[in-house]
């Protein structure tokens, strides 16, 4: 056996045809046999049997020449026409003689027939052929018995007695027994092949992974380069050539970020890897987003864009509102795209399916080149353009629809085209989605801008010339585009080109953010950023790092976090998000507003870029659309409720904070966490961890001095300083005083913002079960970093009353919230 199979590897190795060894083994027992037959016939001075027996031995022998001379060939066809010769002129003529010559039925032929006629369907793969052949031994055996029992006397009498059936039969067992077991080790066989092959193919599945991977981190270097000198043409250029000119740059430069991302998605749908992260959305500001994109889109055109949506539609949502968007601009891209004249439109409608989803129905026509019945496959073929016409030649990476389709897929849903050529086309697909509030949306840009007055402004131009920040990259052109970038905002900033260098520097000088790239030679940014951590005595112990890093594979940020970093920016650096990043970490009392007439510049520089941004397809698109509206906004009138807060200096406030939205927000949080900062600064206190003590007093300084509590600032100040000369009988002496100043301002406060821990009890309770899906969908968002809809939340479930059973718990949650404090949060939530 193991011999055999040994033969059998050894053969399929050199490329021979497994097939060809059935053929191989039945003609070479077949032949022997025949052969014997034949010679014992002959030994009896029988020779007309064994004239037909030798002629048989002949044929098997001619068959056993073409499939050894066949062995490498992988098509079987012409073996099997050898073998439909060898049975209809051996077997059949040959088999029949024999039978006149053996004895009839009572010789040992008829066991040789059913062999014959066994082995034909076996051998024979068309089925058609093996049918014609069955029959054609059937009749000719059939007419061959008939004619014998006609005419006995053509029958020649043969005494061979029961050896006459016997030895036919015994070799017809060998021949099946053997035929079976080659088929039985050539499918095992071909299963060891297949494992492997799938093995080899997931290998290289990997390979392409990593290479696209990789392949995105090469491309995002350069890219952050060409961008973000780019950026700072746009920026100083004052010619409006030359302005264009970067424009063009930047148009292209997102496009070709815009294919890059499609590439990377395209290789995540393949590998499974592509996540759809439901989130809490407001269908009202998606919408608003999409809307402004393709109607910039269908206006350059000079096409009409019409939206049509369902006035009733509830507003809140759950869903993946990030690839949702990216579904419907790829639609209306490309709708664009392929009109000509005419108009392309948008509906979206809804179907209530029961009291927590909808069907929200979704449908993008185009009266353009509309596509060839025959093409419709085609479309969803990656890398697939249809040329309708050299004019609509694809500019696109042609993974558009093959990305849509999946990701709808993933929603469990599925993406409906009709389309008549020359005509036009409609995209459609329903999507369930649980719906969070039933509030209908009404007209839609309405609801957007009043959600949109209510969400925070992010305050673009700010200065922080007392602040220091190190960057570290090892390329240098990174290094000159992160300094200029940062040139508005009079930061000082060092830059060092290794892991090893940073280290000197944080060694003699205090910074109050270091952003730090991953990928560097002989050090890493990851090593780089531990061994800074445990340098004793250090100048930076808390001094947070944002890892900087062109690798924007899934799951970066996470990894970046779970290393220990406090942020995580992705390259090409978006500038909207780098300042978002400083205003965040950067200590409070660094920052100023910037200078009205560079912020007057910076503004007139946005509505350019805006206007660049909505030409380019999403995502980065969307980040531009963003920016238009905030722009576009009329400023608030400033309000005076809180103009005259005791122990608050409204106008050092509204100057550190640089908007009186700003102060407010950070006046809430201030009292929102004022209790367990509190809690926290005596027990430090308590148990003389004077480090610890030393950090929170250190904060509530900063704090403190950016809502306007001046003198609580100073204190504080004091406190730090005292932390660190470690001079603890002061702080034993003064901490009362301060915590007792600090928690003054709860009650004055309490006024401004309304008593949280008092209930209200004219709201509704919550049910229990809400209260859950709630947990679990703040544990989500936490996990997620999704801060946007994680303070949705917050405000959403401020119309409801807490179940008595679940104060306690959600108190809890909410300062985590507040503090943003997410590994408590999750194990809270758990
Ligand atoms: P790309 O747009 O990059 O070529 P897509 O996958 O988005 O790739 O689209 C594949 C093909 O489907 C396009 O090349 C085009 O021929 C066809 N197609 C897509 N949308 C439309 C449309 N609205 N009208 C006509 N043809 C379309």
């Amino acid at each position: 056996m193991n011999i055999m199979r040994e033969l059998l590897l050894e053969w399929d190795r050199t490329g021979k045809n497994v097939t060809a060894l059935c053929y191989y083994a039945f003609t070479l027992v077949a032949a022997f046999f025949m052969c014997v037959t034949g010679a014992v016939r002959a030994y009896q001075f029988d020779f007309a049997p064994a004239a037909v027996y030798f002629l048989l031995c002949a044929g098997c022998m001619i068959l056993f020449w073409r499939v050894y001379e066949d062995m490498t060939v992988r098509d079987t066809s012409r073996l099997n026409s050898y073998a439909h010769c060898l049975v209809v002129g051996g077997f059949i003529f040959g088999l029949s003689a024999l039978f006149f010559l053996e004895g009839g039925m009572t010789g040992g032929v008829p066991t040789l027939f059913i062999m014959a006629i066994t082995c034909t369907p076996l051998f024979i793969i068309d089925t058609w052929e093996a049918v014609i052949m069955l029959v054609m031994e059937v009749a000719a055996y059939g007419a061959n018995i008939y004619f014998a029992f006609r005419y006995p006397d053509a029958i020649a009498k043969v005494s061979i007695g029961s050896a006459g059936f016997l030895v036919p039969l015994f070799l017809v067992a060998v021949i099946l027994g053997l035929i079976c077991m080659i088929f039985t080790y050539a499918y095992r066989h071909q299963q060891i092949k297949l494992d492997k092959a799938i093995t080899e193919a997931n290998a290289a599945n990997e390979a392409k992974s990593t290479f696209l991977d990789n392949m995105s981190h090469e491309i995002r270097t350069p890219m952050n380069s060409i961008l973000g000198m780019n950026e700072m043409i746009l920026r100083e250029e004052e010619r409006p050539e030359i302005a264009e000119y970067a424009l063009s740059i930047q148009r292209a430069g997102r496009a070709l970020l815009g294919i890059l991302n499609d590439i990377l998605d395209f290789s995540k749908i393949q590998d499974n890897k592509m996540e759809i992260a439901p989130v809490r959305y407001d269908l009202s500001s998606l919408l608003n987003d999409m809307v402004n994109i393709a109607a910039e889109q269908a206006r350059k055109k000079s096409l009409n864009f019409e939206v049509n949506v369902d006035k009733g539609i509830p507003r809140i949502l759950e869903g993946d509102e990030y690839h949702i968007k990216q579904v419907v601009l790829n639609i209306l891209n490309n709708a664009v795209k392929f009109t000509e004249r005419g108009s392309v439109s948008l509906s979206i409608t809804y179907e209530k399916l029961d009291e927590h989803n909808i069907l929200l129905k979704c449908s993008v026509s185009d009266t353009g080149i509309g596509i060839r019945s025959e093409d419709m496959d085609l479309i969803f073929q990656p890398f697939e353009h249809v040329q309708a016409s050299r004019k609509f030649q694809s500019d696109g990476s042609g993974l558009g629809l093959t990305i849509v389709k999946n990701l709808l897929i993933l929603m469990d849903s599925d993406l409906k085209v009709e389309s008549v050529f020359q005509k036009g086309s409609t995209f459609s697909f329903d999507l369930k989605q649980p719906v969070i509030k039933w509030e209908a949306i009404g007209d839609y840009k309405r609801a957007f801008s009043t959600a949109a007055a209510h969400s925070s402004h992010y305050h673009e131009a700010f200065q922080a010339p007392d602040a220091k920040v190190l960057v570290v990259d090892d390329t240098d052109v990174n290094l000159l585009v992160f300094s200029n970038l940062l040139k508005k905002t009079k930061i000082k900033i060092d830059t060092a080109s290794s892991g090893v260098e940073m280290l000197q520097l944080v060694r003699m000088n205090h910074y109050d953010m270091v952003f730090l790239d991953h990928r560097m030679p002989g050090m890493d940014g990851v090593e780089a950023f531990h061994n800074m951590r445990s340098l004793t005595d250090s100048l930076n112990a808390r001094t947070p790092v944002v890892a900087l890093t062109a690798n924007a594979v899934l799951g970066a940020r996470q990894f970046y976090i779970d290393q220990g970093f406090n942020d995580y920016l992705s390259k090409p650096v978006d500038t909207v998000r780098l300042e978002q990043i400083l205003l965040e970490y950067l200590p409070a009392d660094k920052i100023q507003p910037a200078d009205p007439e560079d912020e007057k510049k910076l503004q007139a520089r946005r509505a350019k870029e805006a206007e660049a941004s909505k030409a380019a397809k999403a995502p980065e698109a969307i980040i531009a659309a963003d920016t238009v509206d905030e722009a576009d906004e009329e400023p608030e009138e400033p309000s005076s409720t809180y103009a005259n807060i005791p122990g608050i200096d409204y106008d050092a406030a509204v100057t550190n904070c640089g908007v009186e939205e700003t102060f407010v927000q950070a006046l809430q949080i201030f009292y929102d966490t004022l209790d367990q900062k509190a809690n926290d600064i005596e027990r430090f206190e308590r148990e003389k961890d004077i480090k610890n003590y030393t950090v929170l007093v250190h904060a509530l300084k900063s704090s403190a001095r950016l809502v306007g509590a001046l003198k609580l600032s100073e204190d504080a100040k004091y406190l730090e300083a005292c932390g660190d000369k470690n001079d603890i009988a002061e702080i034993e002496a003064k901490t009362p005083a301060l915590l007792s100043q600090y928690r003054g301002y709860k009650k004055v406060l309490a006024e401004v913002f309304g008593n949280n821990d008092e209930e209200d009890m004219s709201l509704p309770e919550i049910p229990l079960d809400e209260l859950k899906e709630f947990y679990v969908m703040l544990r989500d968002m936490a996990a997620n970093f999704d801060l946007d809809n994680i303070d949705g939340m917050m405000e959403d479930i401020k119309n409801y009353r807490i179940p008595a059973d679940e104060k306690e718990r959600f108190k809890k949650i909410k300062d985590c919230v507040t503090a943003a404090d997410w590994a408590a949060l999750d194990e809270l939530l758990k």
